[in-house]
């Protein structure tokens, strides 16, 4: 790997927008290139310019396929067998007998089809709001100021400023390369990262240069896994590379929805099979009784349309984008919606410490140079042997860059109060301009530049560095032990410590006769420590209460140094091991990534059961943690944000990304990328994750038991000797009124108290869990012994009109249990009336509706229904009021097996579901 020396670019006048060059930028020159697209690369484009180009070019987007057509998507509904079935049904006994109640059929699965077809668009605006918040960021110069813009508003003459862990946003002819390697397996297969050079390419004869070896170009799509570059935009959108390979844009196939999805709509399936199969016995049992043939068979298809939940996973989609949507209001934008479903099952969650639980606010509070006197090339090695650089358009003292640079070159400039407040010069950045550099690397630890007066400056952490140093700045040779035990003392403050060391003769020839940066990086003179405080964040120790609570184990891992670790984590909490870990004196509070490197997988097992913070760790160490804490069968989280924790986060059963401080790199490899940064939030997104999940629960346990209860009074009238106690019209009617808005009003249930005080749910746990299948069948029956218990005492009387009796006990009952099931252990009374106001909302229209029905003169006949008097709508209410009221019992049965079953702390029945689940 060879250094490249910055190649500065000659003056290119900047002009009108030329046409295409004939020839391709790789083999031209950087400055012709330039000069073509009327551009300096050290200006960029100005603000007018590039919103003109803009226009002119349109945004750098790749082609997307075809949207559907609202008149597809309006005919969607319409593929569903059963429906088709139903119309025919409903047509051909119109033409028979009553053209009215085919209209009404008719109308109501029309309307019903509307209700499905608004709740997909919603589900898809949802999305892509999602997807328009999720598009990555490109560090541009414009106006002579590197900025951030949206990737998709890069215009042609552009200059990308491009670092690892960069997404390369358009296809650039790179100009300026330091140590640049680009992961271009995206476009190419090749899985090998390539090395970046400015040079133009020599002319290629008849055929060009392939696309992988036109080294002086970075192309749209891929991955800089390594140092840093700049180039000028030669193509955005579909005119890249990426854009003209029509067989990506094709990527991904068919969306195959959620585990949840694909395992609901199996179920769907089979359940139609019964549903079918029941549908024919209603019939059956109707036309033994003599019933009319072609009514008959109306009644089973409609209830066959109702009672089969073949909107199951669409409703689910449109909670889970919902939740999403609500998720994004908490600062986590989540990237693939499977991950709303299974972050209420994380039982582990591995964090970073820096940013993370901490402030990345870093200020430099110590500086120990070898002797005082050297103190002010220790702050010219912290200010030129950095990256960080002064916000032209800030205020005087801002800077750019990574927090851990910033602070020391803002402390180089002004030095400490305790040490007199003395800095250096900002000039010194051009008498000693860089020459070269060895970017810093989370493996290395350390990063070196080169200069013409100074020579080699290096810095990073101090294990990494001090035995590289033979002397110290005073020439005398290196005390190395004594030099740890220093760093160590600071680190054991909480500080983060870094050392600076040169090796003065160090001179462009060694460097590129010698390029390896462990081959450059010998020799050095320690130039002394500097310890930076990083506060943890405030809110952060509360959110690591919050996770023990829940059953959540939180760990740190961190590149950062042990004792610094430790003391981060002492003042979080989250030091000790867990309570009831076996064996927790066998080990220390804190191992590092030399300890791990140590250990084999089964003596890993064990410590990853009771160690919580991991220190000095390379980025590879992150999966071989995953992967240990998923043999123990816990669902791990594990936060990310550089290059090297990609794999980490793909591993993870959640990986979660830095969205500000991270990489693309890490962003694309995760399912969840935290806006904010905030270790809270993630543990707020567990929060969500689990009243997201309980509130699908919530949708399949009152659309199924609607469902069954109707099923039950069609199978169970008959059998009891009574007539077919609704009409078809009325089952649609039903379905309609209750499946379409009060169950999505569900969405906005808000969490049940103490969602966070119990175990997390296994993540293979079935969604019919805790009771939720026996519920649907028993509450069934129970609303259908109601319905079909008042029919027969209407029917006795002989004048009473039953059948209205039955229709209206049947919706108002539904309506009663999704009040009573809002929440699945708290008493109706204690939820509040006003904690879901659009539940409410869509219950009282509910409730009005049908009252229409009944009562409006115009709809009477219509809907074949009578006014009921006050005496029967009195027992159609005392009905629904018997279904709340054995709801609360069952939820009362529940709370009492509840204590028992969840008797002493969350986090120990939460380990006992992980070993269990280990050695399945
Ligand atoms: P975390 O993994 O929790 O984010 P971290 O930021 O400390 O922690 P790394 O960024 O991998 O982890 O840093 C590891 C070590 O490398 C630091 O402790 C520090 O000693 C050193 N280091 C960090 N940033 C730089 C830098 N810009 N230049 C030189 N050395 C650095």
């Amino acid at each position: 790997m060879n250094p490249t020396p910055s190649a500065p670019l000659a003056t290119a006048p900047a002009g009108p927008e030329a046409p295409p060059p004939a020839a391709a930028p790789h083999l031209q020159d950087a400055a012709q290139v330039a000069a073509h697209w009327g551009v300096h690369p050290g200006q960029g484009l100005d603000h007018d310019e590039a919103v003109a180009r803009l226009q002119r070019h349109g945004p750098n987007q790749l082609p997307t396929g075809r949207s559907r057509t609202w008149v597809a998507r309006l005919l969607a509904p319409f593929r569903d067998v059963m429906i088709g079935v139903l119309m025919a049904a409903a047509v051909i006994s119109g033409l028979i007998g009553d053209l009215t109640d085919t209209l009404v059929i008719l109308t109501i699965v029309l309307l019903n089809a509307a209700i499905s077809v608004v709740q997909e668009w919603q589900a898809e605006q949802a999305l892509s709001a999602l997807q328009r918040l999720a598009t990555a960021q490109a560090m541009v110069r414009r106006d002579g100021r590197a900025q951030p813009v949206p990737a998709e508003a890069l215009v042609p003459g552009d200059v990308v400023l491009l670092e690892a862990g960069n997404l390369v946003p358009a296809d650039l002819r790179l100009h300026e390369v330091a140590q640049l390697r680009v992961d271009e397996s995206a476009l190419t297969g090749e899985s090998v990262t390539v090395a970046k050079h400015p040079d133009p390419l020599p002319d290629p004869g008849r055929v060009d240069h392939p696309v992988g070896d036109r080294h002086n170009m970075a192309w749209k799509g891929t991955l800089v896994t390594h140092g840093r570059a700049e180039g000028l935009v030669v193509a955005t959108g579909g005119g890249t590379q990426l854009g003209q390979v029509a067989r990506l844009l094709e990527q991904g196939g068919p969306d195959r929805g959620t585990p949840l999805q694909r395992r609901l709509a199996a179920f769907g399936q089979r359940l139609s099979g019964v549903v079918v199969a029941i549908c024919l016995g209603v019939f059956a049992l109707g036309w033994a009784r003599g019933e009319p043939l072609l009514p008959m068979a109306l009644t089973a298809i409609s209830l066959a349309v109702a009672a089969i939940p073949e909107a199951l996973p669409a409703v689910v989609t449109v909670l889970l984008a919902l939740g999403a949507r609500r998720l994004v209001q908490q600062r986590a934008l989540v990237r693939h919606l499977p991950a709303v479903e299974t972050l209420g099952s994380v039982t582990t969650i591995c964090s970073d410490k820096t940013g993370t639980l901490t402030q990345n606010r870093m200020v430099v509070h110590q500086a120990v140079p070898v002797a005082p006197q050297d103190l002010e090339v220790l702050q010219t090695a912290a200010l030129l042997c950095n990256d960080a650089t002064p916000d032209a358009a800030g205020a005087p003292h801002a800077w750019q860059g990574d927090p851990t640079e910033t602070a020391l070159a803002q402390w180089a400039l002004a030095g400490l109060a305790q040490d007199g407040g003395q800095g250096v010069n900002l000039a010194v950045r051009q008498t000693e301009a860089r020459l070269a550099e060895w970017p810093f690397d989370a493996s290395r630890k350390r990063m070196s530049t080169l200069h013409p007066g100074l020579g080699l400056l290096c810095k990073g952490a101090p294990e990494s560095l001090l035995p590289r140093c033979r002397t110290d700045a005073r020439g005398a040779a290196l005390d190395a032990q004594a030099w740890l035990a220093r760093a160590q003392a600071l680190a054991g403050q909480g500080l983060r410590v870094l050392a600076l060391a040169q090796r003065p003769g160090a001179t462009p020839a060694d460097a590129a006769a010698d390029a390896e940066a462990d081959t450059v990086e010998q020799d050095l003179s320690l130039l002394g420590l500097v310890g930076l405080i990083d506060p943890p964040r405030p809110e952060a120790a509360a959110a690591v209460a919050e996770c023990l609570a829940a059953g959540i184990r939180p760990v740190m891992i961190t590149g950062d140094h042990p004792q610094t670790a430790l003391a981060i984590a002492r003042q979080l909490g989250l030091h000790a091991p867990p309570s009831g870990a076996d064996a927790a004196g066998r080990w220390p509070p804190v191992l590092t990534g030399a300890d791990l490197a140590d250990m084999d997988n089964a003596t890993l097992s064990e410590a990853v059961a009771v160690v919580s913070v991991y220190a000095r760790t390379d980025p590879a160490q992150k999966i071989r943690l995953v992967q240990a804490l998923q043999a123990r069968g816990e669902f791990t989280a594990m936060t990310g944000d550089g290059v090297n924790d990609a794999p980490a986060l793909q591993a993870a059963d959640i990986g979660v990304a830095m969205g500000r401080g991270g990489t693309d790199v890490a962003r694309q490899a995760a399912g969840l990328v935290l806006l904010d940064d905030h270790f809270a939030t993630i543990v707020a997104a567990v929060r969500e994750g689990r009243r997201i999940f309980d509130n699908i629960r919530k949708f399949i346990r009152y659309a199924m038991t609607g469902n069954s209860a109707e099923i039950w009074v069609l199978l169970a009238g008959p059998l009891l000797g009574l007539p077919i106690a609704l009409l078809p019209l009325h089952i649609l009617w039903i379905n309609l009124v209750t499946d379409g808005l009060p169950g999505l009003a569900l969405a906005t249930e808000p969490a049940e108290r103490g969602v966070m005080r119990r175990p997390p749910r296994p993540p293979e746990e079935s969604v019919f869990a805790h009771g939720l299948w026996q519920h649907t069948l028993w509450v069934g029956l129970l609303m259908a012994v109601l319905c079909l218990g008042l029919q027969a005492w209407a029917m006795q009387d002989g004048t009473r009109p039953w059948q209205t009796m039955v229709f209206t006990t049947l919706t108002l009952a539904q309506m009663a249990h999704l009040l009573a099931i809002r929440s699945e252990h708290t008493p109706l009374w204690r939820l509040g009336w006003r904690s879901n106001p659009p539940l409410l909302a869509a219950v009282a229209l509910s409730v009005v509706l049908q009252g229409a029905t009944v009562y409006l003169p115009v709809l009477q006949p219509v809907f074949h229904t009578q006014a009921l008097s006050a005496l029967e709508l009195g027992l159609c209410l005392g009905a629904s009021a018997v279904v709340v009221a054995a709801v609360e019992v069952e939820k009362a049965w529940r709370r009492r097996g509840g204590r028992a079953g969840h008797s002493g702390p969350a986090a120990q029945a939460a380990r006992r579901h992980s070993q269990a689940s280990s050695s399945q």
